[in-house]
């Protein structure tokens, strides 16, 4: 038998963990690097690059390095998170075939999938040869936020890589499994903040003799710490455009430069009270080329960044509130994510909770960790562990007027079965259309649509008399039974529904044959 792995699929850096003589081990790569930069590039030379070799020649190739591919996995091309990200990369995003957001790498147009199976096959390959042995399975990692249709994209890219998928669970679950095992069993209430690159997370969950249970969660897939880096460039933009009148905007590569420093000042910023920035010939203009330096303070940066934090914290709150739990009630705080390395991240967290955060475990590599011992608990189960997991997401069918009716409330504890029981809106209706939905939104099409079918043969009545039972079944793998009945007549209709990522099968065919091919070339290099 082979090994299973944990991977931490992130939206800037990625982390392969695998249980070892019972304890989670974070795999290094053979440089002893234990993060993989989430970057994939083709060079002028039409070479492949993945992860840190990628992430390098960014600066010079940024039209052809995709990096937070993580911000588009599962999404249309016109939906707002795209349209936004498109504002912010310097690489070409495109509507793919089936409306699917793709990008252009090398002069040719790829799918998401595609590039985060790029990443996973580097993590697989980290650990193979790492453990000496094939990998077997592996359980990733997708925001808590993630709907079906981003799960099942992510589930696709680790086809494509030629990794079988043994569970997709929540980050946040993640590491408070890995925090759970170093804890040992205890019953407590613990509240997992995850802030990472470009999501944030927070997670309520419940542990007591070895059951994991996750009560709530909540977060916003477009907060994380690359809009921090935004603040701090828009501020030098800003700091430059006074000094020289120049916009630097429009200099790709001096955008590039100036994201780089941004980030590395940031992060400088969490350990001391100032950095230099220093950007020598930055851009050029028809009086000559011109130098950035400057100084910035870790003031400065708290201001620029706070309403940030202050969103998470708010995020918090409500989470709480949906719990109907007080924050005293929470035993521990887990910081997961760089950027929770922050002192104001770290401040802001203590303050509201009324107690220290829980510092002891390493933000970056928890995650991985709970992902590893997840995987192995499910290929030699052990008794005393079991984990239920929730749907972050309402699931429910769109109903008079566009409205959004729940059927599965969010957070609730899957696998579950619910039925709810609905009605005809107008006389001698013979048919009803189930539009299924998933979300959070009041209007249905706010929604991620996941499917529809109708359901026929229905008594003819008043309108308002018949009956109609809709069941939701949902297992623990995600994937939804939705069953429609005419509750006098007996008519019923049943759909299985797994949400399309944006791929077709033949595709992922396709593109596996593909990295199957590319994958001996990459090995060569
Ligand atoms: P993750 O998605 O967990 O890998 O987190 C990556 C984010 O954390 C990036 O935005 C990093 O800039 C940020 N980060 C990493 N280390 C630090 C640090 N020491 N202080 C502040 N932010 C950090």
């Amino acid at each position: 038998m082979g090994k299973t792995i944990g991977i931490d699929l992130g939206t800037t850096n990625t982390c392969v963990a695998a249980l070892l003589n019972g304890k989670p081990f974070v795999i290094p790569s053979s440089t002893g690097t234990r993060l993989i930069p989430s970057y994939f590039a083709v060079t002028n030379d039409e070479k492949t690059l993945i992860g840190v070799r990628a992430k390098r020649q960014s600066i010079t190739n940024p039209q052809n390095t995709i990096f937070a591919a993580k911000r588009l996995i599962g999404r249309k091309f016109d939906s707002k998170e795209v349209q936004i990200t498109k504002g912010k990369v310097p690489y070409q995003i495109v509507e793919g075939p089936h409306g699917d957001a793709r990008v252009v790498c090398g002069g040719k147009t790829m799918s998401i999938p595609e590039i985060s199976a790029f990443i996973l096959l580097e993590a697989k390959n980290v650990a193979q040869e790492f453990l000496e042995d094939d990998i077997d399975g592996a359980c990733i990692t997708v925001p808590a936020y993630f709907n079906e249709t981003q799960r099942q994209a992510t589930i696709d890219a680790a086809e494509i890589a030629g990794l079988k998928v043994l569970r997709i669970i929540n980050e946040p679950t993640a590491s408070a499994l890995a925090y759970a095992q170093k804890r040992g069993k205890k019953n407590e209430l613990i509240a997992v903040y995850d802030f990472g690159g470009g999501t944030f997370d927070i997670s309520i969950l419940e542990f007591g003799e070895g059951v994991y249970e996750v009560l709530s969660t909540a977060g916003n897939t477009y907060l994380g710490g690359e809009d921090i880096d935004n603040r701090l460039i828009r501020y030098i933009l800003d700091d430059f455009k006074k000094a020289h009148d120049v916009d630097l905007m429009q200099d790709v590569m001096a955008m590039q430069r100036l994201k780089e420093a941004a980030e590395r000042a940031k992060i400088e910023l969490s350990s001391q009270t100032e950095a230099t920035i220093s950007l020598p010939f930055l851009t050029e203009t028809s009086h000559g080329s011109i130098h950035y330096n400057t100084v910035i303070m870790r003031n400065k940066l708290e201001e620029l960044m706070e309403d940030l934090v202050r969103q998470t914290i708010e995020i918090c709150a409500s989470t709480l509130e949906g719990a109907g739990l007080k924050k005293d009630d929470i035993h521990e705080v887990i910081l997961v994510g760089g950027q929770t390395r922050a002192p104001l991240v770290i401040r802001k967290t203590a303050e509201f909770f009324g107690k220290q955060p829980n510092r002891s475990i390493n933000p970056d590599e928890v995650v991985a960790e709970g992902a590893s011992i997840h995987a192995y608990n499910i290929v030699s189960p052990l008794p005393s562990n079991i984990l239920v997991d929730i749907t972050a997401l309402s699931l429910g069918i769109q109903t008079k007027g566009g409205m959004f009716a729940e059927v599965i409330p969010r957070n609730t504890a899957v696998p579950v079965t619910k039925t709810r029981r609905f009605t005809t809106t107008y006389d001698n209706q013979d048919a009803v259309r189930i539009a299924v939905y998933q979300g959070n939104e009041k209007i249905a099409q706010d929604n991620e649509m996941l499917g529809e079918f109708v359901l026929s043969g229905i008594r003819l009545a008043k309108k308002g008399d018949p009956n109609i039972e809709v069941s939701f079944d949902m297992n623990s793998e995600g994937i939804l039974r939705v069953t429609a009945k005419d509750a006098d007549m007996g008519t019923e209709q049943t759909v299985t529904l797994e949400a399309a990522s944006g791929l077709s099968n033949d595709e992922i065919t396709l593109m596996k044959k593909k990295m199957m091919s590319l994958e001996l070339e990459l090995k060569e290099q």
